[in-house]
């Protein structure tokens, strides 16, 4: 089937565009096209951050908005004369793009790190952190909280205790498998804290389980990542999970 006229290289995202050709392509396309250029994965639950310049998001939500208009229409919903819809489409843009999903757009928060001046070395559990997500099959919400435990070391860096929900959010406001998100906190926090030991623990409601499918109002998610010092000790670990309330222990 193969036609002689086919050029060899006719994919649109291979061709080298100016800033000026860039300019005149919608945001996402824009993004899009850095990010291929880079070779730079952006599944749901990846932040992109580093290729969004500055007032694209707001390019973004209008092309969202737009788009979520298209599929009110494609519902057959009658946004003109129904006053309760007229402002949807802009209601779920700015949702997605300044909230539920921000955590895709924005860098990091600032975290400030403090040398380990104490030699702490003691096992330290923060939370539980309520964590707001989404799954990336259905964009349903998921509800949750995670622990984190740490057993630092003295060339540990020590962050402030809120640090580590701002943290989770950031991870978490994002389309999200849960086995995912948990691993990719995970990493977050081994790269800038660099404990001997790392265990996250998280438990969620995730709400495709209750608004469809099977309707099961009684199922919450348990996920877990155990590192370095957490693996190697059983008593750490049944340390770490002594101490987190038993929600389920009847
Ligand atoms: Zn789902």
């Amino acid at each position: 089937m193969a036609r002689d006229s086919t050029p060899p290289d006719d994919k649109p995202e291979r061709i080298f565009r100016s800033e000026e050709d860039l300019a005149r392509l919608p945001a996402s396309e824009r993004i899009r096209y850095r990010l291929l250029g880079a070779e730079c994965r952006f599944h749901a639950n990846d932040n992109i951050s580093a290729f969004v310049r500055a007032g694209e998001v707001e390019e973004l939500k209008a092309e969202v908005q737009a788009k979520m208009q298209e599929v009110l229409r494609a519902l057959v919903i009658d946004t003109d004369s129904d006053h309760n819809t007229q402002e949807t489409a802009q209601r779920v843009a700015k949702m997605y793009l300044d909230e539920v999903f921000r955590g895709r757009y924005v860098p990091m928060p600032a975290v400030t790190e403090f040398p380990n001046a104490e030699r702490l070395n003691e096992l330290m559990i923060v939370g539980p952190v309520t964590v707001r997500s989404a799954c990336s099959h259905h964009m349903c919400p998921i509800f949750g909280k995670v622990w984190i435990g740490i057993l630092p070391n003295e060339h540990s860096n020590l962050i402030g205790l809120s640090k580590y929900a701002r943290i989770a959010d950031w991870v978490m406001s994002r389309p999200q498998i849960q086995e995912e998100a948990v691993t990719m906190l995970a990493n977050e926090l081994q790269q800038r804290v660099r404990p001997d030991g790392l265990a996250i623990v998280m438990e969620a409601d995730h709400f495709c389980m209750h608004w469809r499918g099977v309707k099961d109002t009684d199922t919450a998610m348990v996920n877990s990542v155990m590192r370095g010092a957490f693996l190697k000790d059983a008593n750490l670990r049944r340390e770490f999970l002594s101490l987190l309330p038993r929600k389920h222990s009847a």
